[in-house]
């Protein structure tokens, strides 16, 4: 049975055109292969006031947005434009090179409202950091959702109460989102061997004794097993993946191997050569 190894407080950033996010301190080859956790708000901003992440590149790794509440549009260098509601996904594979922008909706952002999702960046192997870029977009409405004895999950990748997910990874993840009622439990096989964290974002949650409260992190021992208790109701994060055991050069939206690499995508993309 898996155990909480230590929790992680978050601690609020401003990201892209100045954005709040909770973001747990300290994220690096410890959570390997997840390289940010970003909760973004939940912020509510009147008419005109939205803001998001204007054009930015991105190479090595993938970037995972997913939507609680509120309206994004992104666009990209490869001519890609769509729209993300609550309960939509995005899985960005930036491999080789991406440069998008990432804003609330035009009419979002004109009336205003409520805006709160999750971003993640997973880091890519070596062997599949210079793929070329991939999207996987999957609605609210075709993303596995379970409810079951006052527990539900909406599986983003990886299992969760039987129903599996089936978007393609890169490396074996479990991104699952969960509400539990108050006195329900959640019992959950992951694989052993993968690292696995849990982000809690409303209420709080037991594992083998161990509370973690609200805006806290916990990483996990490991384990084929986890189990997690309620008194009252909560909502959390689980994430799991491998241990990447590689290098990792980054630098701002870079993510590589080693720094020659690092240097290059910055050549790429002063030469305009990045996204191509
Ligand atoms: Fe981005």
């Amino acid at each position: 049975m898996r155990s909480v190894k230590f929790v992680i407080k978050t601690h609020t950033v401003f990201e892209g055109g100045g954005f709040k996010v909770r973001r747990p301190v300290s994220m690096g080859s410890l959570m390997s292969p997840f390289l940010l956790l970003d909760e973004m708000g939940p912020a509510d901003y009147g008419p005109g006031e939205a803001i998001g992440a204007p054009w930015h590149p991105h190479r090595g790794f993938e970037t995972v947005t997913y939507m609680l509440a509120g309206q994004m549009q992104h666009e990209d260098s490869a001519g890609n434009k769509g729209d993300l509601l609550p309960g939509d996904v995005q899985w960005m594979t930036a491999g080789r090179g991406i440069i998008h922008s990432e804003e609330p909706h035009p009419d979002f952002k004109r009336k205003g409202g409520l805006m709160h999702g999750f971003q993640i960046w997973i880091n890519l192997p070596a062997k599949h950091k210079m793929m070329p870029p991939r999207y996987q977009e999957i609605p609210a409405s075709e993303s596995p959702m379970i409810e079951k004895n006052g527990v539900w999950a909406r599986v983003i990748a990886g299992e969760c109460l039987g129903i599996r997910s089936k978007i393609d990874t890169m490396v074996p993840i479990e991104y699952i989102h969960v509400r539990m009622n108050n006195n329900s439990v959640l019992e959950k096989e992951i694989e052993s061997s993968l690292n696995t964290m849990i982000y809690v974002f409303g209420g709080q949650i037991t594992i083998q004794d161990k509370i973690i409260k609200d805006g806290e992190l916990a990483l996990l021992s490991e384990g084929p097993k986890l189990k997690i208790k309620t008194k009252d109701s909560s909502e959390f994060l689980i994430l799991a993946g491998p241990e990447l055991n590689e290098p990792i050069a980054r630098h701002g939206p870079f993510v590589m191997n080693t720094r020659e690499e690092i240097q290059q995508a910055f050549t790429d993309f002063r030469n305009g050569t990045f996204a191509n």
